[in-house]
């Protein structure tokens, strides 16, 4: 009981000896600005985002994305968390993510209702991208994520990100089930890779993309050149 009082009382962060009286309880005046104070967090946390479920299909980790300062960004606590969520699942090796590819990530989940985010591979340590046959990749420096989201159609959310997302890469994977962005290019970048889970590159000869004949992008422009760093 001692114990309890003692994780209760005011002097929580204290311990007193059994049989000697507890601390006094300090007495605070409770005004109309106290009790707004002590609001002010719960205020602040819903006038944030709605936080993102994230699961990466590899490890299994879970993580809740949310931005978490005033100007709608990430704090760094929820980029360290982020850091270790996609960590290099070969190597278990970390790597700071790059905050645009957060946001990307977040948005595009939140364009779908908040869609859960299943991430296939996020960062890629140096030696296991050039086991995989691209040495440059961008998943090696922490700015490309392959994921889907949960109920939506791989072309959905492919055009969305080509249409939305100014100086990115996009890569279609109908086969291995995923759709790769990565940010921080001169000139956007779209391909499309045939290859199935864990296979080879295998790039589709055509563009555009397979499918109903769309209005075209034109704020993107395609660099057909631009898009060997990259390897799914
Ligand atoms: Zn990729």
């Amino acid at each position: 009981m001692i114990m309890l009082l003692g994780l209760l009382g005011p002097g929580a962060t204290g311990v007193w000896a059994a049989g000697r009286p507890p601390p006094r309880r300090a007495r605070v005046p409770v005004t109309v600005p106290a009790l707004l104070a002590r609001a002010q967090p719960l205020r602040d946390r819903r006038l944030l985002p709605p936080p993102v479920q994230m699961e990466h299909v590899n490890t299994h980790a879970r993580l809740l994305l949310r931005p978490d300062t005033r100007q709608g960004g990430f704090s760094a606590a929820q980029m360290r968390q982020l850091m270790n969520f996609l960590r290099c699942h070969h190597t278990q090796k970390r790597w700071p993510i790059d905050a645009r590819l957060a946001h990307i990530l977040y948005t595009a989940a939140r364009h779908y209702q908040g869609a859960k985010i299943y991430v296939i591979s996020g960062y890629r340590a140096p030696q296991v991208a050039r086991e995989k046959g691209n040495p440059n990749s961008p998943h090696r420096r922490g700015v490309a994520c392959d994921f889907r989201l949960e109920g939506v159609p791989l072309e959905s959310l492919r055009d969305y990100l080509r249409r939305t997302f100014p100086y990115t890469g996009v890569g279609y994977y109908p086969n291995a089930g995923f759709v790769h962005v990565d940010v921080g290019r001169r000139h956007s970048a779209y391909w499309v890779d045939l290859s199935g889970p864990g296979e080879r590159a295998r790039y589709a000869a055509t563009q555009p993309p397979p499918g109903p004949q769309r209005d075209p992008l034109p704020q993107l422009e395609e660099v057909p050149t631009d898009r060997s760093p990259h390897d799914g």
